[in-house]
C-alpha cells in the first residue's frame, strides 16, 4: 500500500503516519526527518536544507525530489510506504506520479488530515520532538511518560526551532500557497480521502483505518 499524508504543518501527519506504518508493516518516510538527520550529521545536504527550514521556507524541489525518489527505490519500499511531508509542491507531486508511472505503479491513497489554522499554533508550540529517533509528542495531548525524555529511545526532547510561533505563521502561509493545491491534484487523481484531524488522535486513526481496511 502506497500512501501520502497531506495537511498543514502540525495537522498530525507524522503522528498518524507512524501508526499506519506500524499497523501495515510499511516504512514511514518523512522528508523533514531525513533533513533533520542530515542537519544533525553535519552533511552538505543538511547545511543546505537548514537555511530554508529555519526560515519556514520549503527546501528547493531540485534537492528534495531526487532525495525522495532515491529513498522509495530502496529495498524496504517494495511492499509500499507512507510518505509524510512529501509532496509539498505541484512539481514534487508531478515528479512522483511520473516516476511511479515509469514503473507501472501508482499511489493508492492521499490522506488529507484537515485541521484549521487556529488549532495549529497551539499544537506546534506544544510539540516536542526527538531528533534521535523521530518520535513526536505533545506536552498536553500526547505527553511522554517522563517529561522531556523520549519514550522510545531515552534521548532528550526538544522544541524544534521551526515550531516557534513566528516561524509557524510563515510555514502556514507557505502551506496555503504551495501545498494546499495538492488537495485538488489528488482529488483529480481519484485517491483523496479527507479526515477530521481535530479529533483525538486515536479517533483520527480509526477514521483512517476505516478507509484503508484491516
Ligand atoms: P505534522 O507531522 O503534520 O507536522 P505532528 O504529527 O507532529 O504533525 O503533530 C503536531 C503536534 O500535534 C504534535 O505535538 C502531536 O503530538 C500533536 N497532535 C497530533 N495529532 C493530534 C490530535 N489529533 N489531537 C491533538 N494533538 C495532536
Ligand atoms: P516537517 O518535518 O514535515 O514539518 O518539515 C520540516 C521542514 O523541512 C519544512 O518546513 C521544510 O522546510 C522542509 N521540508 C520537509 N519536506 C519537504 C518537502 N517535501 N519539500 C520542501 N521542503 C520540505
Amino acid at each position: 500500500m502506497k500512501i501520502i499524508m497531506l495537511g498543514a504543518p502540525g495537522a498530525g501527519k507524522g503522528t498518524q503516519a507512524k501508526k499506519i506504518a506500524e499497523k501495515y508493516g510499511i516504512p514511514h518516510i518523512s522528508t523533514g526527518d531525513i533533513f533533520r538527520a542530515n542537519i544533525k550529521g553535519g552533511t552538505e545536504l543538511g547545511m543546505k536544507a537548514k537555511a530554508y527550514m529555519d526560515q519556514g521556507q520549503l527546501v528547493p524541489d531540485d534537492v528534495t525530489i531526487g532525495m525522495l525518489l532515491d529513498r522509495i527505490s530502496e529495498a524496504d519500499c517494495t511492499g509500499g510506504y507512507v510518505l509524510d511531508g512529501f509532496p509539498r509542491t505541484i512539481p514534487q507531486a508531478e515528479s512522483l506520479t511520473e516516476a511511479l508511472n515509469q514503473r507501472g505503479e501508482k499511489m493508492d491513497y492521499a490522506i488529507n488530515v484537515d485541521v484549521p489554522d487556529e488549532a495549529i499554533v497551539t499544537r506546534m508550540s506544544g510539540r516536542r520532538a526527538c531528533l534521535s529517533c523521530g518520535a513526536t509528542y505533545h506536552v498536553v495531548y500526547n505527553a511522554p511518560k517522563s517529561e522531556g525524555i523520549c519514550d522510545a529511545c531515552g534521548e532528550a526532547l526538544v522544541l524544534r526551532d521551526d515550531d516557534k510561533p513566528e516561524t509557524v505563521q510563515k510555514r502556514l502561509t507557505v502551506y496555503h500557497d504551495q501545498t494546499q493545491p495538492l488537495i485538488n491534484y489528488y482529488q483529480n487523481e481519484g485517491i483523496l480521502v479527507t479526515v477530521d484531524g481535530t479529533k483525538e488522535l486515536n479517533e483520527v486513526f480509526k477514521d483512517i483505518t476505516a478507509v484503508l481496511g484491516a
